[in-house]
């Protein structure tokens, strides 16, 4: 249902999360002068640093506005020197997935025009595709769980039936919704380690069993390791990839690299009620405080937003925001005059935003 104006709960966190945000509100305060829609940010507490400062990592309070907001928008949380009695460390947005029941980690990635990639062949111009994460279990089921016993500790991999044949549903979903906008067959590749665990035997048959609902979808599979090597090698021959919650997480850092590092990576955790956005990247302790973080992860992830707001709410205004944001950032990079320092330009956080800001402002 559309709305005068949308409540978002903003958790900036820790490190470059913060600075990645301060940009992505200016941005916001851009489009929505740019369109009429008006989003009401409503900041607050949590991550690593709040823990230090108040023995909470992700206080109640915060919950409460992330439960009555309509989307949150997350920065990033963590600090290598904050853990808990465990030694792992303080991972708010791994307990936000787990409450608010975000099973889907929607990690879309592309080449950008005036942008270098790694990749050395001409093709490496046409990588578009989504990585979609299971959120809620896996191998994070493990998470705070361990079992210790007189020889070392023990994590266990959870795959369910329910959990996964959710998943690959929205996986297939999203593929379909893909080949509509782009008027082509859709695909989705699940990714599995189906030669080795139970579990994953278990993942790829209800993902077989799921592709019969869904025929125009063409599909493949791949064990985790061969998937490595592929997207290294032909990344631009796949649409939308499946797969459990430990091996999303690292293939993620994998497909960011290949069109330009963290910062171009966006990502949405969405579930059936409510969604968060953040960028697929950490608080990157080695640069915070520089002014180097590239924003436009964090920026992308907002559009991510505003296009699931739309969706829900039927609201255009929000998917027109969404598509202009979008545009800017493609318009700013294609332009050349402004690379980041992450794709080793001179180009740091405050500069990246205003380029953005400047085209998105322009009439
Ligand atoms: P996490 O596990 O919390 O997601 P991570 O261990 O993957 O985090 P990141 O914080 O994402 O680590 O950082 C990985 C590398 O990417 C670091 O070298 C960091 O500086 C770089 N990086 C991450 N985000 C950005 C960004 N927005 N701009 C520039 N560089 C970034």
């Amino acid at each position: 249902m559309t709305k005068s104006q949308y409540h978002i709960a903003v958790l900036p966190g820790d490190g470059i999360g913060a600075e990645v945000m301060q940009a992505t509100q200016e941005v916001l305060q851009a489009v929505q002068a740019r369109t009429g829609i008006r989003l009401v940010l409503d900041y607050q507490k949590a991550g690593a640093q709040h823990y230090l400062d108040s023995g909470v990592a992700l206080p109640e309070s915060t919950l409460k506005v992330c439960d009555a907001a309509d989307a949150i928008l997350f920065g990033a949380m963590g600090l290598p020197h904050v853990r808990g009695a465990d030694g792992t460390e303080i991972i708010p947005q791994l307990d936000l997935r787990f409450h608010f029941d975000l099973y889907a980690g929607v990690r879309p990635i592309r080449t950008f025009k005036g942008l270098p990639t790694p990749l050395s062949s001409p093709k490496a111009s046409e990588i578009d595709l989504v990585l979609v994460r299971e959120s809620t279990e896996g191998l994070f089921y493990a998470r705070g769980r361990g079992e210790t016993r007189e020889d070392g500790v023990y994590d266990t991999m959870q795959i369910t039936h329910k959990g996964t044949k959710r998943i690959c549903e929205f996986a297939f979903k999203l593929a379909e919704r893909r080949a509509a906008q782009r008027g082509r067959a859709g695909r989705v590749t699940n990714v599995d380690k189906a030669n080795v665990f139970a579990s994953m035997a278990l993942w790829r048959s209800i993902f077989e069993s799921t592709a019969q609902n869904h025929p125009e979808v063409k599909t493949d599979s791949a064990y985790v390791d061969a998937m490595a090597l592929n997207l290294v090698m032909k990344p631009w021959t796949y649409d939308v990839l499946v797969t459990e919650n430990m091996f999303g997480d690292i293939l993620s850092d994998l497909i960011a690299a290949l069109v330009g590092g963290m910062g171009m990576a966006p990502s949405g955790d969405i579930g059936d009620k409510h969604a968060l956005f953040q960028p697929a990247h950490g608080t990157a302790p080695d640069i915070a405080g520089q002014g180097k973080a590239n924003p436009t992860a964090m920026v992308l992830s907002a559009a991510m937003m505003l296009e699931w707001l739309a969706d829900r709410t039927g609201d255009t205004r929000l998917q027109d925001a969404a598509t202009l944001i979008d545009a800017a950032v493609q318009e700013v990079f294609a332009a050349g005059s402004v690379r980041p320092f992450e794709v080793g330009g001179q180009d740091g956080t405050v500069a990246v935003t205003r380029a953005i800001v400047q085209t998105l402002s322009k009439a």
